[in-house]
């Protein structure tokens, strides 16, 4: 072999190696299982000043090829003391983010099989598995059939519910304009005070330049007569109402629009309806529920996150619409290069005339492997046992003297102050935060701070709901001295 080709291939053989495969995905597999078997030991989150990361690591790539070894010993050097461990227990901040084992084994599989799935005959079982799995779903959470890909509708996985919110803010432009003529910059769009800031931002990258904030009841639900208001005022002044979104448990407090009140005035008014359910969706897989469903058959589409609260790692949002005529007159573009007998033939699905990205990874593939493994029954425990810890927790919590929740508990998530007022509700959460046992979220409405426990981490047991109680408990006797009472959320 000359001395040049050989220069060029010995590095790429040892990568294309398959028996070294096979033995370094054990050792990576042995690696994951040992990191959460060993994460309870670890701080929640590791101390970490900007930089820290980026210091252990050298100046320019390495040139030559370095054993997988070492790589896997940089995991633990350089990569999990910079982290904070979503999958510890003890994390009881934001949303959860479950990785569920089937899950990650699913986004292995997926890398393996390394397809992509833009046209159905790209790979059609990327496709095929997508439309199944995401009609299992509409059957397993009671939502209305004509969401079915054999239906009117249908179903589509994005890389989260900002894309899928995103996407139904373009179609909604789309329909707009269509319906109405007007401009983008006459249009508006309307969501709750308490709306995810990805509809803010969905609206600006869809050009449409106001959102307009409606006002909510005191368990922070949006009254729908702010809604007329907001839209007879708008109408007057020559603006053309585009969408409205009906938030299905709000990232604040898990507060539920009125999804039928909402879907009936977008209805007369001829709006998009979009129901964010990015978190609170997956609890519908549990018949109790679905109540906060009614009326959601009015809506034009919706998304729900299972890379939240249904056992799947990230990146895996579902869009269902239920009409997905204008989301692919909006999303379809085809260039000659991607034109093919089966597209031609209109008998099957091209999710890229669904979906922003034209190359999309094979989600579904997780999704089945945790519908598969953990069964429907599975799923429903998990929700149940979450919600049951949550709403024992709000019961030590209004039995508490000075602990007040500010808002219901419908799902998992306990929303709470300190009675003595904001000082005394920031050092609770610094109590808790500062234990490196547990973390949970300060956020704040109207000025004011307030302690969310989000409950539902992948490895979270009841004994951990426990301790964090105890915790709450020691530390909030150890204020009892505490100042000045004020509370401003007596209303
Ligand atoms: C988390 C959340 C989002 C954003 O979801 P991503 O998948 O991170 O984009 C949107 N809306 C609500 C209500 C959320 O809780």
């Amino acid at each position: 072999m000359a001395v040049v080709e050989q220069l060029v291939l010995e590095p790429l053989a040892a990568s294309l190696d398959l028996d070294a495969f096979r033995k370094n995905g054990h050792s990576l597999v042995d690696w994951i299982a040992d990191y959460l078997a060993t994460l309870e030991q670890r701080p929640v989150c590791e101390p970490t000043e900007p930089g820290d990361v980026r210091a252990k690591l050298p100046v320019s790539a390495p040139e030559r090829p370095e054993p997988f070894s070492s790589v896997l010993d940089d995991l633990d050097r350089v990569i999990v003391p910079g982290l904070a461990h979503w999958q510890h227990p003890g994390w009881f901040a934001y949303f959860p983010a479950m990785a569920s084992p089937a899950s990650v084994l699913g986004e292995l599989a997926a890398a393996g099989l390394g397809v992509q799935g833009m046209l159905w005959s790209s790979a059609p079982a990327v496709t095929e598995l997508e439309c199944h799995v995401l009609d299992w779903l509409v059957d397993l959470m009671g939502l209305p059939q004509s969401w079915k890909t054999t239906s009117a509708g249908g179903g589509v996985l994005t890389s989260g519910a900002s894309t899928s919110t995103l996407t139904a803010l373009i179609t909604a432009r789309e329909r707009c304009r269509g319906l109405t003529g007007a401009s983008v910059e006459q249009m508006a769009v309307y969501a709750s005070s308490h709306a995810h800031s990805s509809i803010e931002k969905g609206a600006r990258l869809a050009g449409i330049p106001r959102v307009r904030h409606l006002d909510v009841d005191r368990d922070f639900s949006v009254k729908p007569e702010a809604l007329d208001m907001a839209i007879s005022q708008d109408l007057e002044q020559g603006l053309a109402p585009a969408a409205v979104i009906s938030a299905l448990g709000t990232t604040g407090t898990t507060a539920v629009d009125p999804v039928r009140g909402i879907g009936e005035l977008a209805a007369h008014h001829q709006l998009w309806h979009h129901v964010d359910a990015a978190y609170a969706g997956s609890a519908m897989v549990c018949e109790e529920f679905r109540h906060h469903l009614d009326g959601v058959e009015l809506a034009d589409s919706y998304t729900f996150n299972p890379h939240k609260w249904l056992a799947t790692s990230i990146d895996c949002s579902v869009l269902w619409v239920a009409d997905r005529k204008p989301l692919n007159d909006v999303m379809g573009i085809e260039p000659p290069y991607l034109r093919n007998d089966a597209s031609d033939s209109g008998q099957v699905i091209d999710y890229r005339n669904w979906d922003i990205s034209l190359g999309r990874p094979f989600r579904a593939l997780k999704l089945w492997f945790v519908l598969r493994t953990l069964g429907a029954e599975g799923l429903r425990s998990l929700i149940r046992l979450h919600t049951q810890w949550a709403s024992d927790l709000s019961e030590r919590i209004d039995n508490h003297p000075r602990l007040r929740r500010i808002a219901p508990t419908p799902f998992a998530l306990v929303s709470f102050i300190h009675t003595d007022g904001d000082a005394s509700t920031r050092a609770l959460a610094a109590a808790i935060n500062d234990s490196n046992r547990f973390f949970a979220t300060v956020s704040e409405i109207e000025g004011h701070p307030y302690i969310r426990i989000s409950i539902g981490s992948t490895w979270t047991m009841r004994h951990h709901v426990d301790s964090l109680w105890e915790l709450i408990q020691e530390s909030t006797g150890a204020m009892e001295e505490a100042s000045e009472r004020e509370n401003p959320w007596e209303r």
